[in-house]
């Protein structure tokens, strides 16, 4: 699962020379992450579902690769780009056009607000790529406009949440509805939202997942460990494990103690709500003060807990992943999980909540 590999420079990507010089003639020297990850998979020919927030540079992630792949060979109009503001479609097309200057680019951008005519004559004089905004493009489909998208080997969906929860269903279908099976499908988007995940019957094939928001996490900044305990002694080590970050203040003697015993904050997860009730329970007895928050729990109850940990009075919190998912826990410097989360992505979202954005 770990597909970013730290890298300095464009140069280890399968680029084009042209398009690496490109990148440093305007000062892209380190690919973003979703950069890193994507060109490679897009390059291979694979579709994509990719989540970035904004400003990770999405935009020059699907138009280098196309750009790199239609430079060896054009024909027809060669990539669709749909995004769902007018704004965003001009962005797009300067992007491509700084990009792709060497090649003698041509694009096309068809967005409402503008000349039906113009744009008609436009894209009738085969553009190498065209930006859309859904809605005027379909108009264009159903008034005859003469070109044709039967060809294009790249559909991209920029905003894709945007363009599937904004309505532009009915838009969409038509202009997918002319659109060639062979081809490349990219979706990016700034969040992974169900609608997403619908719309990845936009195409039949199985896309290379990214999701950057799992990306400030398992970084280096984080120092992960495992202990394998028999189950009976499991809890005796939790508690031995704790009282060493949160035990009796009888060693404080030289007040030199700061690198030793750390002072921050810890958050055990817990795989039911009874082993969260129990242990929390426990932990207090041993005069470790301790809160709880778990879907047994009232919110109001929850809620306190949490103002509780996030105040320090208390220095340890016990959770269940379903309880604490959405809630505003603040980052900690220790994690522990009790048990082995069942899903991966539940591991990343827990120890998430440490080395946070590189603190
Ligand atoms: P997003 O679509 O993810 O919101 P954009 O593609 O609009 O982000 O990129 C945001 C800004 O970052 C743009 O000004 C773009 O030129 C710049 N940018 C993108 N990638 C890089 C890079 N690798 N190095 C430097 N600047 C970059
Ligand atoms: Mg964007």
């Amino acid at each position: 699962q770990k597909d970013v590999v730290e890298s300095s420079t464009f140069d280890p990507l399968p680029l084009k020379k042209w398009l690496k010089d490109q990148c440093r003639l305007l000062g892209f020297e380190h690919p973003t992450p979703v950069q890193q990850a994507c060109i490679p998979r897009i390059l291979e020919g694979q579709d994509i579902l990719a989540c970035a927030k904004t400003g990770s540079g999405k935009t020059a992630a699907f138009a280098l690769p196309i750009l790199d792949v239609l430079s060896d060979d054009v024909y027809g109009i060669f990539a669709l780009i749909l995004t769902p503001t007018r704004e965003l479609a001009y962005q797009i097309a300067d992007q491509f056009r700084v990009f792709g200057k060497p090649l003698g680019l041509k694009d096309c951008v068809i967005t409402g607000g503008m000349d039906m005519m113009i744009q008609n004559s436009a894209l009738t004089e085969s553009p190498h790529i065209v930006i859309a905004t859904p809605g005027r493009l379909a108009d264009h489909i159903e008034s005859g406009t003469e070109f044709s998208l039967n060809k294009i080997k790249f559909l991209v969906l920029d905003e894709a949440d945007r363009l599937l929860e904004d309505n532009f269903g009915k838009q969409l279908q038509t202009i997918f509805s002319i659109l060639p099976k062979q081809r490349q499908t990219l979706l990016f988007s700034a969040t992974i939202t169900d609608t997403i995940k619908q719309v990845q019957s936009i195409s039949e094939r199985k896309p290379f997942l990214f999701d950057g928001n799992l990306l400030h996490q398992p970084a280096d900044k984080l120092d992960q460990y495992y202990l394998l305990v028999p189950s009976n002694v499991k809890d005796a080590y939790l508690f031995h494990l704790l009282s060493l970050y949160h035990g009796n203040k009888d060693d404080d003697e030289e007040g030199g103690s700061a690198e030793k015993k750390r002072s921050g904050s810890t958050i055990v997860f817990t795989s039911t709500c009874r082993d969260c009730q129990i242990l929390s329970m426990m932990c207090r007895k041993f005069q470790m003060p301790s809160v709880e928050i778990h879907s047994l729990m009232k919110q109001r109850q929850r809620l306190a807990s949490l103002a509780k940990f996030k105040s320090l009075q208390v220095g340890i919190l016990f959770a269940t992943d379903v309880a604490s998912r959405g809630l505003d826990i603040p980052s900690v410097d220790l994690i522990i999980n009790h048990n082995v989360p069942f899903v991966p992505k539940e591991y990343v979202h827990r120890v998430g909540r440490t080395a946070r954005a590189g603190m």
